[in-house]
C-alpha cells in the first residue's frame, strides 16, 4: 500500500529554498534522488565513496540548470565521529540550514549463513549501514534544527522487517536502522521540527538488487526513477505531519 495521499502528485518547485544530503549519492537510487531533487528545485549535498560518480551526478545537475550542488567524498565504512563533527561544522560555515537528509548508503555484504559470516564482514555492514547513520545524523541534528521543517528518512529493507535466511548482517543492519528511526523519531517528534521515517524501496532495479539475485533478469523490478515520487513526498512539507512510520514504496 502506498503512502501517498491520493492524487498526489510532486509540484514542479517544491524543493526550492531546501538543502538536502543524500548519502550514497553516487549510483542507485541515491543518484536518481539526488537527480530528482534538483530538478524539483532543491539545493542537494552528495555525499558517497566514489569522487568520479559524485561529480558526473553534479555535472548532470548543472547541465539540467539545477542549483549549484555539493559533493562530499566520503567513506563511510572509514570515517569517525571526529570526521563527521568536522564535516558538520564546515557545512555549517557555508550554509544556514539543512532541511533534509536521505540516509541512503549501505552495503550488502555476503548472502551467508550466519555460521560462516565473517566478524570482519559484520563489522563493516554495521559501521556503513548503522553506525555511520547515527553519527551523521548527530552531526547534523544543529543544522536540521535551524530549518522551518526538516526531514530525516532512513533507508531500510523488507529484511529489516522480516528476517530471512542468508541476508546475515545486513538484515541486522537494517533491523537496527528501523530501531534508530523509531528512538530518534519519538525523541524529535513532539518537540522539534524535526520529522524522523525510513522507507523501504522494495525490490529496485540497482547494482546491489543484482548482485542479491544475479540470476533475476534485471527488467523484473522497476529503475528507481519510477519511483521517486515517494522521496520527493517524504522531501516536501507535504509529509510534515508523518514522523516515526516505517514506510515502503512498493506493496
Ligand atoms: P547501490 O549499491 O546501487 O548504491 C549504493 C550507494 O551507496 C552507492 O552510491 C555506493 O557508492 C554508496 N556506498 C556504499 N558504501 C559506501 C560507503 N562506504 N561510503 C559511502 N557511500 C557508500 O544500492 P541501491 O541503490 O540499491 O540501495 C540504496 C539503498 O536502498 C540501500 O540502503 C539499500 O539497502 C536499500 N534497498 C535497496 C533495494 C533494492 O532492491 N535496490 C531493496 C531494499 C533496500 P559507490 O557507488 O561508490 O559504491
Amino acid at each position: 500500500m502506498t503512502f501517498l495521499p491520493d492524487q498526489w502528485r510532486p509540484q514542479p518547485n517544491m524543493l526550492a529554498e531546501k538543502t538536502l544530503l543524500i548519502t550514497g549519492a553516487g549510483d542507485g537510487i541515491g543518484k536518481a534522488a539526488a537527480l530528482s531533487f534538483a530538478r524539483h528545485g532543491a539545493e542537494v549535498l552528495l555525499l558517497g565513496r566514489t569522487e568520479a560518480k559524485l561529480e558526473a551526478v553534479y555535472d548532470t545537475i548543472i547541465a539540467e540548470g539545477g542549483a549549484v550542488p555539493g559533493i562530499i567524498p566520503t567513506d563511510l565504512a572509514k570515517v569517525s565521529h571526529d570526521d563527521l563533527i568536522a564535516l558538520a561544522g564546515e557545512l555549517a560555515n557555508s550554509i544556514p540550514k539543512l532541511d533534509g537528509l536521505l540516509h541512503n548508503a549501505s552495503i550488502l555484504g555476503d548472502r551467508k549463513p550466519l555460521a560462516q559470516t565473517s566478524a570482519a564482514l559484520w563489522h563493516q555492514i554495521m559501521q556503513v549501514n548503522v553506525n555511520a547513520a547515527f553519527m551523521l545524523t548527530q552531526a547534523l541534528l544543529p543544522m536540521l534544527e535551524q530549518a522551518p521543517l526538516a526531514s530525516v528518512v532512513f533507508t531500510s529493507s523488507g529484511v529489516g522487517r522480516q528476517g530471512r535466511a542468508f541476508w546475515g548482517g545486513y538484515a541486522v543492519s537494517k533491523f537496527a536502522t528501523e530501531g534508530l528511526m523509531q528512538v530518534l523519531a519519538d525523541e524529535l517528534g513532539e518537540t522539534s521540527n524535526i520529522r524522523v521515517n525510513s522507507l523501504n524501496p522494495g525490490a529496485v532495479n540497482t547494482a546491489m538488487r543484482r548482485t542479491a539475485y544475479p540470476a533475476e533478469p534485471p527488467q523484473t523490478n522497476p529503475s528507481p526513477e519510477a519511483l521517486m515520487q515517494h522521496w520527493l513526498f517524504l522531501m516536501s512539507d507535504d509529509s510534515r505531519n508523518i514522523n516515526g512510520e516505517a514506510l515502503s514504496a512498493q506493496s
